[in-house]
């Protein structure tokens, strides 16, 4: 097991408590305490190299979700965290950033183990998550309200910016670390605290993280988490009458249901969903970084990302060009243990995205778009049962298919052809989604152009899958509502009142408005 730099005490081992046949044992985390599920139940976590089960999780329902509202709520009131001025708030992100700095390498281990992504880009992720907390414990005594001059007379009128309450977090399984500090940093910046709730794929590091909360000296209750499936504890946490907001990252259908549950009782809601971000080249492009933009875009992480750059548009004139090129670049890419630094691609992350991608490259077959690379698993030498999926390409896709506006989330690859600039806007445009697209030219003025001219919360030209915390992140369309990262986010966290101060004792005629 990977050793790390926290205190014996604190970590004795990558979890909290081995259980026998060396699975590791994990516990809800309620009120500063890991705890079990009320009934005792747990699901397995399985590694998806070997496809073996390495950890229990505890399995909530929702009487646990009650007790961690609950708890939430009380520390939401306690003076020992409402108290803190935002300053103090501040200084205890910043420490928590200290400590995931110190602890990179283990929570970059634990994630490797829990969900299969390359060590090479977990190490860069858990490197940069600090700056997560670094950023928002810098903003949170910068948030100011505003002294406004009115149209009447005899007032002083100003606002000021107040936590929520109880913020709900619901994460999925391909980043957690990182998407959950993408709501919790802002929250607990803004004064507010937090129930967590990981992807039951994926819940160990979230469950280990607690441990650098509880030492950065958070007062307990202000961060907890509940584990478990969605469809058993999700409606309990979304509706409880305690939680004012919540921030939600994952897929569309679980985005729809929530966004309704929550619109019942008037909760706030971000929704950051899915997407079929197109990646445009044009015969004017760099090929050579085209063609490695097309490759990050939709075969890093096995295109389990949501920016997944899923439908790549070629004009027409450099379309064979371009195909031959990628399938060169990929004609000798190496699979193996995601903890093996010369791997590049390493297993899906779960058996039932597996199956999802095996049905939609069925689905894009049956269409009638031609497979020319991929569409099999792939038996990798010391793994036999892990879930390896050769990065798959379609040509002679229309962008009515399916395969062309289904967010497959794996690696598979449909490649549409366009005449235009307006084409390819045109084809760009046709999805219900509008998270991100590429755009590869030489040409700075097409850049701008199409930058103005596509239907997506991000534009990278020629680059694809930057992000930064500085930087707002989020979808138009059904890709979602709201935005994460940059000084707003932590708006979206926080109530905004208007105070109205008489500075004329005499009260003017009580039955009419001032
Ligand atoms: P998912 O929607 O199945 O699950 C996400 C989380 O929601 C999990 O924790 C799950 O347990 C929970 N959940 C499911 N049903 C729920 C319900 N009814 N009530 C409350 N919680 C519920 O998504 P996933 O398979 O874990 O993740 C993949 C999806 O996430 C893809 O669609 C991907 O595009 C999206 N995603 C989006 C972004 C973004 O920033 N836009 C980032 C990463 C992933």
């Amino acid at each position: 097991m990977p050793s790390s730099p926290l205190p014996a005490a604190a970590n004795p081992a990558i979890c909290s408590t081995p259980l026998a046949g060396n699975l590791c044992d994990y516990q809800l985390y309620i009120d500063g305490a890991f705890v079990p599920a009320q009934a005792g139940a747990t699901l397995d976590s399985t590694d998806p190299v070997t496809c073996a089960v390495w950890a229990k999780v505890a399995r909530a329902d929702p009487s646990d979700v009650d007790r961690a509202v609950q708890a939430a709520h009380r520390a939401f009131h306690n003076p020992e965290w409402r108290g803190l001025s935002a300053s103090a708030r501040g200084a205890l992100l910043r420490k928590l950033g200290d400590l995931i700095a110190q602890n990179a390498d283990w929570l970059a281990q634990i994630e490797m183990k829990d969900n299969g992504k390359l060590i090479a880009e977990l190490s860069v992720q858990m490197r940069y998550l600090p700056n997560y907390y670094y950023y928002y414990g810098g903003l949170a005594d910068k948030v100011q309200g505003a002294t406004i001059p009115t149209d009447k007379p005899g007032v002083l009128n100003y606002t000021r910016y107040e936590p929520m309450g109880v913020v709900a977090c619901i994460m999925p399984w391909n980043s957690p670390l990182p998407l959950m500090a993408f709501k919790l940093a802002p929250a607990l910046a803004a004064g507010n605290t937090v129930v967590l709730k990981p992807s039951e794929f994926t819940s160990a590091s979230t469950l280990e993280f607690m441990k650098l909360v509880e030492l950065a000296g958070f007062p307990k209750g202000v961060v907890n988490v509940v584990t478990g499936f969605g469809h058993e504890m999700g409606e309990a946490l979304v509706t409880h009458p305690m939680v004012e907001r919540i921030a939600f990252t994952g897929g569309p259908d679980a985005g729809r249901i929530i966004a309704e549950q929550a619109a019942r009782s008037m909760k706030r809601v971000s929704l950051e969903l899915g997407g079929k971000s197109p990646n445009i080249i044009f015969e004017d492009a760099d090929l050579d970084q085209a063609v490695k933009g097309a490759v990050a875009g939709i075969f890093a992480a096995s295109g389990q990302t949501c920016v997944a750059g899923s439908r790549l548009l070629l004009q027409r004139s450099i379309h064979d060009e371009v195909v031959q090129r990628l399938l060169a670049f990929l004609s000798d890419i190496r699979f193996g243990h995601p903890g093996d630094p010369d791997t590049q691609i390493a297993p899906i992350s779960t058996a039932p995205q597996m199956r999802k991608i095996e049905d939609y490259v069925a689905i894009a077959q049956a269409e009638g778009a031609q497979l020319i690379r991929g569409g099999r698993r792939v038996e990798v030498s010391g793994y036999p049962d892990g879930l390896f999926y050769d990065p798959t390409i379609f040509t002679g896709v229309s962008n009515r298919m399916r395969i062309a506006q289904e967010e497959v989330f794996g690696p598979v690859l449909s490649i549409i052809p366009f005449e235009d600039e307006d084409d390819a806007v045109a084809i760009a445009n046709d999805t219900i989604y509008g998270l991100a697209a590429g755009v590869w030219t030489r040409s700075l003025d097409r850049g701008v152009r199409m930058a103005e001219r596509l239907r997506a919360g991000t534009v990278w030209v020629n680059n694809y899958r930057s992000t930064s915390v500085t930087s707002p992140f989020g979808g138009f369309g059904q890709s979602g509502i709201g935005r994460e990262g940059g000084m707003t986010a932590i708006l979206d966290y926080m109530e905004l009142k208007s105070v109205w101060l008489s500075t004329n004792v005499e009260i003017p005629n009580p039955f009419i408005r001032r």
